[in-house]
């Protein structure tokens, strides 16, 4: 590697979260039976013809404005044609010369630089089916599910920008932060909502011109993403050293032999004849078509990310990883504001919150937004310490309660009346003499076996504080005042 850098661009390949198909009414449910979401448009039966779904564009657009992006008034579909036992039609709907939305970029944040990475296109296609090969008792056989096809993308194409196997992964993460802020995908890369291609040249130190480069095709984890890009950039290091041109090829990762395959080599690469589509009009957008649609961007993550920092005074490592998803951000928003303070709600929802959804598995948050801020708010109004509203905590996400149902069918209350503190006090003092007695003389360590005592006989409800400044009082003769009833 050495006296060489990685150049690397991506293709990344996303779901549309539509109800229907991209060019049929045929439903887009992930999971169905194999063939049953399936008609004469999507198999592609002779005289079938494809009518566009309106939400698959707008969805793009989104994903484009977000990209900052310029969304084409008028873009083209293309066939793209191939042979291959999943995809009934031979050829697939796609965009070529004409993209739906032009140049953008986005932001990576790896190893604590952020760097702008330009996209080069966001077009819409759609998506093949899935051959499932099995070996069983029924023998050696290969079946084909054609659900998925006519399933609406979009492609994303970065342009050769990215440096390392772990700025791709940045990459990728961030781009799906915002397929997910967007809602035009979920980005499940274990569902197949999400795919990525990457391609990959090295190139001399100092040198502008590109490399040669290789693809490797449809990886379906971020894990894969960056340890097929690994072993790429090493395979290529390896042949450059020895002074072998990389060929330029399209290669296939396989994960349980972590190294890639050939599949083709540029000499057999497909020539997909592409030509506009005959059957779909070229897709015409006014601009006020396009304005609307960009007037439904959300605040996005980054933004979102540097408000809760400037605004609410958020920690930048707090305020990533709220602003991960929208939810989680919605959901901590929410407290902040019923509680007015983010920065405890913050950390509740950094530790508690979180650790408890983990365990529960779901995305669900175990307490509801209003009922955190409630218990939040018992806290701050020293009702309850914050030891005790853990266990509350605990007991509002097993059963669903509010904090003061919870807090009083525990029991909980904390002791933050000055006179009943002086009570608790002055009979902890007289039930220990000789303590008392050597705190006089001088052993001010007592003071702490003291305060153990005095929470030992309200079993933990004693406010600290409060039972700090009776204590002290009682035992120097300081008077504190009665402000903290
Ligand atoms: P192809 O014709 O092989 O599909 P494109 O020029 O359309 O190649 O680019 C496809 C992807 O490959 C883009 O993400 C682009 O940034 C990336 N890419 C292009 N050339 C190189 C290169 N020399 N090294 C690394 N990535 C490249
Ligand atoms: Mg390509
Ligand atoms: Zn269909």
């Amino acid at each position: 590697m050495k006296g060489f850098e990685s150049v690397i661009g991506l293709e990344i390949h996303a779901q549309l979260l539509t109800r229907s198909k991209l060019f049929c009414g045929c439903g887009t449910g992930f999971g169905a039976e194999p063939n049953t979401q399936v008609c004469p448009v999507c198999l592609g039966l002779p005289g079938a013809l494809p009518v566009l779904n309106r939400r698959a564009v707008e969805l793009a657009v989104l994903v484009g404005e977000a990209l900052h992006a310029h969304t084409n008034t008028s873009s083209v579909f293309a066939r793209k044609n191939y042979f291959y036992p999943d995809l009934p039609k031979n050829y697939q709907i796609s965009q070529f010369d004409r993209p739906l939305c032009s140049g953008g970029h986005l932001y990576v944040s790896d190893g604590g630089k952020r760097r702008r990475v330009r996209v080069t296109r966001v077009h819409l296609e759609e998506d093949a089916g899935k051959s499932v090969h099995l070996d069983d008792a029924g023998g050696r056989r290969t079946l084909v599910d054609f659900n998925r096809c006519g399933v609406p993308l979009i492609e994303i194409v970065t342009e050769p920008e990215l440096r390392s196997p772990s700025e791709a992964h940045a990459l990728l993460k961030a781009l799906k932060q915002i397929l997910e802020y967007t809602g035009a995908s979920s980005g499940n890369m274990e569902e197949g909502g999400l795919r990525c291609d990457v391609n990959v040249s090295l190139r001399r130190v100092g040198e502008r011109a590109l490399g040669s480069k290789t693809e490797i095709k449809n990886l379906n984890s971020f894990r894969n993403v960056e340890r097929a890009l690994e072993y790429e950039i090493e395979r290529q290091a390896g042949l450059l050293a020895g002074g072998t041109a990389v060929l330029n090829e399209t290669l296939m990762w396989d994960a349980g032999r972590d190294r890639a395959v050939s599949m083709r080599s540029k000499e057999e690469a497909h020539d997909y004849r592409y030509f506009p589509e005959p059957d779909l009009l070229r897709l015409e957008l006014k601009g006020d078509w396009i304005d609307d649609v960009k007037s439904r961007l959300p605040e996005l993550p980054e933004a979102r990310e540097s408000r809760f920092v400037e605004s609410l005074g958020l920690p930048p490592y707090d305020a990533a990883v709220l602003c991960g998803r929208r939810a989680l951000a919605d959901y901590f928003e929410e407290v902040a504001r019923l509680t007015g303070e983010p920065k405890s709600a913050s950390n509740w929802i950094m530790t508690e919150v979180l650790r408890t959804a983990k365990e529960g598995a779901t995305d669900e948050f175990p307490v509801t937004a209003a009922n955190l801020a409630d218990l939040l708010t018992l806290v701050r109004s020293g009702r309850i310490s914050g030891k005790m509203a853990k266990d509350v905590f605990a007991r509002m996400a097993g059963t669903g309660e509010t904090a003061d149902d919870a807090v009083s069918r525990m029991g909980l209350r904390q002791v933050t009346d000055v006179r009943e503190m002086r009570t608790i006090v002055d009979a902890v003092l007289s039930e220990n003499p000789k303590s008392v007695a050597d705190y006089a003389r001088g052993k001010k360590k007592l003071f702490g076996f003291l305060m153990g005592r005095i929470m030992e006989k309200t079993a933990g409800q004693a406010s600290p504080t409060l039972a700090e400044s009776v204590l002290r009082e009682r035992l120097e003769g300081v008077r504190e005042g009665d402000a903290n009833t």
